[in-house]
């Protein structure tokens, strides 16, 4: 069972510090790295984007939560200029998500790495006025995010056992070392595989998306081959195997 804690939150009058002291209490307590296993730091204050960080590899975190019996879509989040700005950037952190019940109970907790979430993720917000400036706010929408790139410590209530947690990770840890012209074109074919919603496809499955991926990647005229060379990538990279000519296997 996992709860957050109220007794932290005793001194703080806004409802959004309460959960933020919560959430990142329980956080620091309980979640280690997905990429090396190492307790997580967490940042002082006055960073724009980034709770928490691993000593050991140096990757950074953002923490966002929510309020909800399930796993929810739209992510409350900061102002929308500082996100995108932080996402575009080369220290762009991953994202833990944690969400929780009415009676404090976590329901889920995950990891997204950084290169998953891109500008389209965020929408947005209506402007707030804070300490007299109006701010252009933003929401993270997770629709539209393929389950494979959630990486769960918490699913349903359910813990997650931490090889499952490091191995999926590992999975997704290639990506971060391609160049953004090689990446985009790997997560969008991967993306089209999860659309397939089945571990053994074809080859002619994968060529149905040409449209939608021509339409991502205008100026490309040879999208059946590009498909069969990222398909390479992805076997190289262990994540699917060629079963035999023109058929494919998740791992
Ligand atoms: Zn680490």
């Amino acid at each position: 069972m996992n709860f957050l804690n109220p007794d932290l939150a005793v001194n703080y009058r806004s409802p959004s510090q309460r959960v933020r002291v919560m959430t990142e209490f329980w956080t620091w307590e309980n979640v280690f790295c997905p990429s090396c296993w190492y307790q997580i730091i967490h940042h002082t204050n006055n960073r724009p984007v980034a709770d928490f960080y691993c000593k050991s590899c140096s990757e950074d975190f953002e923490l966002k939560s929510k309020k909800s019996i399930n796993l929810w879509n739209i992510v409350p989040d900061w102002a929308y200029g500082t996100m995108i700005e932080r996402l575009e950037s080369s220290t762009n952190p991953s994202f833990f998500f944690l969400t929780y019940k009415q009676n404090l109970e976590i329901s889920n907790f995950l990891v997204i790495p950084k290169f998953f979430i891109r500008s389209e993720n965020i929408i947005k917000a209506p402007r707030v006025l804070k300490d007299r400036w109006e701010y252009l706010m933003c929401n993270i929408s997770l629709l539209g995010i393929p389950e494979s790139w959630k990486i769960f410590y918490i699913q349903d209530w359910k813990e997650i056992k931490k090889d499952i947690i490091l191995d999926s990770w590992k999975k997704t840890c290639f990506l971060g070392n391609q160049k953004w012209e090689t990446k985009w074109w790997l997560l969008d074919i991967i993306d089209c595989i999860e659309k397939l919603w089945k571990k053994d496809f074809s080859i002619d499955e994968m060529y149905n998306f040409k449209d939608l991926l021509k339409v991502k990647h205008p100026q490309n005229n040879f999208i059946e081959d590009k498909i069969r060379q990222q398909l390479q990538v992805l076997r190289d990279k262990w994540y699917l195997e060629f079963v035999r000519r023109g058929r494919y296997r998740v791992l």
